[in-house]
């Protein structure tokens, strides 16, 4: 059979494919516990799910307009204003069928052949093959333990070239739990300065955060820096709604403008009866995200402590998210 290039540059999810592996073990009857996917084990909140069978009853199951219903819109303004004191307007942000689908569209509206994408790594894993997918070239930069797995300012500067397009800010980290502070995020706008570059804010765990960690987010430096950026945010994470596949981004009205031509002659508008919920999850009560942060932050102690018993092992306390990513290096060079 014949594919397409593009295709064949790319391999299948690996978290996909790990989980894939863990539900065969399991179908075996062998206890194991998948570690793969960045999945709550939450159910998705009682008032959520009633928003969306609402909606069904309401007979809200048709076409909405392709870039959201002005509903969800709204509350995702709501939402940017009052958490992150960003002002954005109906024309700068679009509603998408998860954060997958919110990165992978703007990948094919801003990258042409050759287009570079900075990806600090540890990275989440579908980065680089986004950017594949669109003709660009994703540029890694490895961090290190001792610099909290972060991308250091002067390592930004190194790698960003005349083809630099984009560079990703994903804090807190899928999948090292790294969040970065308001000064090494003042830093990193530093060096991206005037030139034109995209900082691209991927906020998925913002929501995740422990010991009063502070989000800061890049289009916050300056309005300067908010005119450049786009931030990436969904409702998967926060409110345990990974099946329901609702992310939104928000930036440059003439960005947006093309992500919503592009869905409209692909994916058309995301599910109407998910959209509904979402509204409910962004202006409804968030007594349930704490909730759902504090079991997070009672696991986070536990998998950090015993990861750090494990001769050769050494993990990093996560900052936010729900990852633990420890390194494993040393464990190659022990004896025995
Ligand atoms: N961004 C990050 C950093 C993620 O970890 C994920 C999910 N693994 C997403 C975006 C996408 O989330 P979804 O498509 O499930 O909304």
């Amino acid at each position: 059979m014949k594919f397409s290039d593009r295709i064949l540059q790319v391999k299948p999810s690996p978290t996909l494919e790990v989980n894939a592996l863990a539900n065969a073990l399991k179908a075996k009857g062998i206890d194991v516990i998948g570690f793969g996917t960045g999945e709550p084990d939450f159910d998705t909140p009682e008032h959520i799910k009633q928003a969306a069978i609402r909606a069904i009853e309401n007979g809200k199951t048709k076409y909405t307009p392709s870039g959201g219903i002005p509903e969800l819109k709204k509350a995702v303004i709501e939402k940017f204003k009052r958490d992150n004191n960003l002002e954005y307007k109906p024309s700068e942000v679009i509603i998408n069928s998860g954060g997958k689908h919110s990165f992978y569209n703007l990948m094919q509206v801003i990258l042409n052949k050759g287009d570079e994408v900075i990806i600090p790594a540890p990275y989440w894993v579908s980065y680089p093959p986004m950017t594949l997918l669109a003709d660009g070239t994703p540029i890694i930069i490895d961090t290190d333990e001792k610099h909290g797995l972060k991308m250091a300012p002067e390592q930004l500067e190194k790698a960003i070239t005349k083809q630099t397009r984009a560079v990703v800010i994903n804090s807190p980290s899928n999948p090292t739990g790294a969040a970065y502070t308001k000064r090494e995020i003042q830093a990193l706008a530093e060096v991206i300065g005037d030139r034109d570059i995209i900082p691209i804010s991927d906020d998925m765990y913002e929501a995740i955060l422990y010991d009063g960690f502070e989000f800061f987010n890049i289009a916050n430096v300056s309005e300067k820096m908010k005119r450049k950026t786009i931030v990436m945010n969904g409702v998967s994470k926060a409110y345990s709604m990974t099946g329901w596949r609702i992310g939104y981004m928000a930036g440059d009205a003439a960005i947006i403008e093309q992500v919503d031509t592009l869905q409209s002659q692909s994916t058309s508008n995301p599910t109407s009866i998910s959209q509904w919920a979402a509204v409910e999850a962004l202006n409804g009560d968030q007594s349930t995200v704490k909730d759902m942060v504090a079991a997070f932050d009672r696991r986070r102690n536990l998998i950090v402590d015993g990861l750090n018993r494990i001769p050769g092992f050494s993990c990093m306390k996560p900052n936010g998210a729900f990852y633990a990513f420890p390194a494993v290096e040393k464990v190659y060079s022990m004896k025995g």
